[in-house]
């Protein structure tokens, strides 16, 4: 199963997209961990994706293209992938398209996870990451049984620096001039299917995977 998760930053692509990869046996590969991995190792792509990120802009697209391109060829991606936060723009969409049909593996499935602006803000206001290992937290509903501290791996958990009200609201403008024209593209592709993710984690991750069971079953 290849599949993308679609949706606004803070719609639930990283909750839905960690059972999926386990039900699945697929990994999930999300452009925005990679930059983040990168910014807390300091390496020459962290510095320069840490300038767009902290705008709340899109990191340019042939330095994320490349990444991808290259974790796409890696061994534990031939039985198939769940990508998070790629493509983001019509552009992304296209060289997807180029990678893919060029080893003639096309994509299954797209996944349009769905959450209102006014939940979407909610959310993010009280959302905290593992710097060590990605896992999501949120003060609302899922906090962490020791303050501060990762249940899955024992890593920092923080709020991101890009969840900051503003910054937010920048994400959300950037998602809907660049990402959003991508439900009509992958519309009228027929591979697109939608979730309403104002529910709980559990909720969202069964509405997924029937999602994604109704695929396999077809390929
Ligand atoms: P995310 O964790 O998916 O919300 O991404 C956090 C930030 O990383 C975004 O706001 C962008 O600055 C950057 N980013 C993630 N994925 C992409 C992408 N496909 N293209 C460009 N920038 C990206």
């Amino acid at each position: 199963m290849r599949m993308i998760l679609l949706g606004a930053p803070g719609a639930g692509k990283g909750s839905v997209g960690r059972p999926l990869s386990s039900e699945l046996g697929i990994p999930v590969i999300s452009t925005g961990d990679i930059f983040r991995s990168n910014i807390v190792n300091k390496t020459p792509l962290g510095i320069t994706a840490k300038e767009y990120m902290d705008k709340g802009a899109l990191v340019p697209d042939e330095l994320t293209v490349s990444i991808v391109e290259d974790r796409l060829s890696q061994q534990d991606c031939s039985g198939g992938f769940i990508l998070d936060g790629f493509p983001r723009n019509l552009f992304q969409a296209g060289e997807l398209d180029r990678i893919l049909n060029g080893r003639g593996t096309p994509l299954d499935l797209v996944l349009n996870v769905h959450l209102s602006d006014e939940r979407i803000i909610k959310r993010l206001s009280a959302r905290m990451v593992c710097s060590a290992c990605g896992e999501s937290y949120n003060r609302l509903s899922k906090d962490t049984s020791m303050p501060g501290i990762c249940d899955s791996c024992g890593g920092k958990v923080s709020i991101r620096e890009d969840d900051a009200p503003e910054t937010v609201k920048k994400r959300l403008e950037t998602y809907y001039e660049q990402t959003r024209p991508l439900i009509e593209f992958y519309r009228t592709r027929g591979i697109l299917k939608t979730i309403d993710n104002d529910c709980s984690i559990e909720e969202g991750s069964r509405r997924a995977l029937k999602a994604a069971r109704s695929i396999k079953s077809e390929i």
